[in-house]
């Protein structure tokens, strides 16, 4: 007996004691597999001119054995050989066995089977025992693989007529948490084939009960005999017509093909006929998926020819600003391109761009018609979008510069540039930001206060990517953007600033270069200090670029210029120190410097000589 994998086994001892409440979930599975199989040979006959296989040829069949409690599914798929068995049902879903393997240890065993499809396993939510007889397309020999469990599994050769794979569910006793005999029903099977698995372009085929009446009038008598039927409707709901569809439809079908627990926010379904013909269903989720923002998220797009999968995950379809889109793509596209060279399709490129513009649309529709909604969006997948406007030297600034907020001071709720342009005050030269941790700690800064004096908004900017996505930007309806804490802030300067220079060359050549200038400032209006910035790196990049890993050594600085209130207590009692006592004066310097550094929220280089200086003055 073979043992499974370790974390096949994790998987497969969660399955058996079944913690999951929707086991009917494993007839989806297991004829998705069926079907997989089936575009698998349909697929290679195409693209390798195999004859003798045509379309209506294909089948699954369903079979109820009441008596012996067996529940069969049959293919006429690609099939496997015992080494593909061995190695394919050996593991879990490859899809998601990757991604398992690092999150198994912090995640609730119900999103494990909520966000992957755990696939074939699921059969032993039902099944006590499972057995896959299967004959690989081309080959002569057939094998059996059967498994009781978590014990293990055997593979032995079998017997069996053509190509194609049956599975034999053992269906378990009935338990008090289940009764599990009624997936042996005729009428829950319809259900659920109906329920998960109708849209499946091959026919599921059942015996199923129907009865005929006999005779006339009182010697009429119902007799019963069966007949195969196909419980499916094959078409899929790509190719159904938009006003057939319900909405629960729609959100039942991402969430089942998507694993998500969530419907999503918006559902784009569209059909473009001409040069290049296509059918396209996209779904915006509600929600970052749980490795969104890993590196082993792979975005793309489902890739159809003719209701025929292609590939799952067809990046090329995707922009990678948009990378949370799921759905698909239906196309006829020729199909002797391999799965390998689709990529280089121009009809590929065409597709792609419609896409962008449909998504950009309809989440453009979002924002002004259901606010609620795209903020909800919003929550989730703002740091892509910034990243989107930032990546590539802007080369998607135009597409995507509509699609952000951000938060305003003034309104108390986030905006978008549009919104922020069309209040701008008369005489505003620029668009302002704050830089900082959080909404509260940036209307306290200092540097604000002017600009809000002024009558002038600020905008919050919370994440890192925040400003360098709007230097990319540059402008928005051509007003610049400016940080509160930059030197030149274009407001009218009624009083000229006070100049010191005694005392300000004083300060700078104690604190050298730690600060580019110290001035009295014209912008500080009750707190003591701040900082502002001269050049193109500002304290909040300086921050963020100190952080990436390939920052350089020596780190990056932003030429700082620390300001003084003039008209607050703390200057007149500098001035004091200046004329009686240089040594307090260099240690109030000292002080001030400091809090301006946590005032921005950027560490201070020694806190305990802080701390003694304090203490000293006090
Ligand atoms: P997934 O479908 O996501 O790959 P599953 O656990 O559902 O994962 O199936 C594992 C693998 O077993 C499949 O990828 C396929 O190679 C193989 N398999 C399962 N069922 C069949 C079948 N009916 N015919 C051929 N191969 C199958
Ligand atoms: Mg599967």
């Amino acid at each position: 007996m073979k043992k499974f994998k370790t974390e096949s086994q994790k998987i497969l001892d969660m399955m058996i004691n079944s913690i999951y409440t929707h086991k009917e979930i494993f007839i989806r599975e297991i004829l998705s597999n069926a079907s997989d199989a089936i575009d698998k040979l349909y697929y290679k006959s195409l693209t390798d001119g195999i004859s003798g296989l045509a379309r209506e040829d294909f089948a699954i069949e369903i079979k109820a054995d009441k008596e012996a409690r067996t529940l069969t599914v049959t293919d006429n798929g690609i099939g496997m050989t015992a080494e593909e068995m061995d190695s394919n049902l050996g593991v879990i879903a490859k899809s998601g066995s990757q991604d398992f393997k690092k999150n198994n240890e912090q995640k609730e065993d119900i999103n494990i089977i909520g966000q992957f499809g755990v696939g074939f396993y699921s059969a032993f939510m039902v099944s006590d025992k499972v057995e896959v007889i299967s004959k690989a397309y081309g080959s002569d020999e057939a094998n059996k693989w059967t498994s009781n469990g978590s014990a293990g599994y055997e593979i032995a050769p079998a017997e069996r007529e053509g190509h194609g794979t049956t599975i034999i569910m053992h269906i378990r006793p009935d338990a008090e948490e289940e009764k599990y005999g009624k997936y042996l029903e005729e009428y829950e099977i319809r259900e659920l084939v109906k329920k998960y698995s109708d849209y499946i372009r091959y026919p599921i085929k059942m015996e199923t009960t129907h009865y005929k009446t006999e005779g006339e009038g009182d010697d009429a008598k119902e007799t019963e005999y069966k007949e195969a039927e196909t419980l499916n409707s094959m078409v899929p709901l790509w190719k159904k017509n938009k006003s057939e569809i319900k909405p629960e439809e729609y959100n039942s079908f991402y969430k089942d093909t998507f694993y998500d627990m969530e419907d999503p926010i918006a559902v784009i379904h569209t059909s473009v006929e001409g040069a290049v013909s296509y059918k396209a269903l996209l779904f915006i989720p509600s929600h970052p998926q749980y490795n969104y923002y890993t590196k082993n998220f792979e975005k793309g797009l489902k890739l159809y020819t003719d209701g025929v999968l292609i590939t799952d995950c067809c990046k090329d379809l995707l922009p990678d600003h948009f990378s949370f889109v799921k759905g698909l793509v239906d196309s006829e596209l020729t199909l002797n391109v391999s799965r390998e060279t689709i990529q280089q399709n121009y009809r590929l490129k065409k597709i792609a761009s419609n896409i962008e513009k449909k998504i950009k649309d309809k989440l453009v529709d979002l924002l002004i018609n259901d606010r609620e909604k795209y903020e909800k969006f919003y929550k989730g997948f703002a740091t892509q979008l910034k990243y989107g406007i930032y990546d590539n030297w802007g080369a998607h600034k135009d597409t995507l510069k509509d699609l952000v907020l951000f938060h305003s001071i003034k309104e108390d709720k986030l905006v978008t540039l549009q919104e922020y342009s069309d209040k701008m005050g008369e005489g505003q030269k620029y668009v302002y930001y704050a830089t900082g941790a959080t909404i509260e700690s940036i209307k306290a800064l200092p540097q604000c206060e002017k600009v809000l004096d002024s009558g002038f908004d600020i905008l919050c900017l919370t994440d890192d990517i925040d400003e360098f996505a709007l230097r990319v930007l540059g402008t928005f309806n051509e007003k610049e953007f400016r940080s509160v804490a930059s030197s030149d802030l274009g407001l009218d300067e009624a009083e000229a600033a006070i100049e010191n220079k005694e005392l300000t060359d004083f300060m700078k050549e104690k604190l050298g270069n730690k600060v580019a200038e110290v001035k009295i400032s014209s912008r500080l209006k009750t707190h003591p200090v701040c900082f502002s910035t001269k050049g193109e790196v500002s304290m909040e990049m300086e921050k963020v670029l100190n952080k990436l890993p390939d920052a350089p050594a020596e780190g990056v600085k932003a030429q700082k210029v620390l300001e003084i209130n003039g008209n607050h207590p703390i200057y007149d009692k500098l001035q004091k120190a200046f004329d009686e006592d240089k040594e307090k004066a260099a240690k109030l310097t000292e002080v001030l410097f400091n809090q301006a550094l946590l005032i921005e929220g950027m560490a201070i280089e020694s806190p305990t000589r802080l701390a003694e200086l304090v203490c000293e003055l006090i």
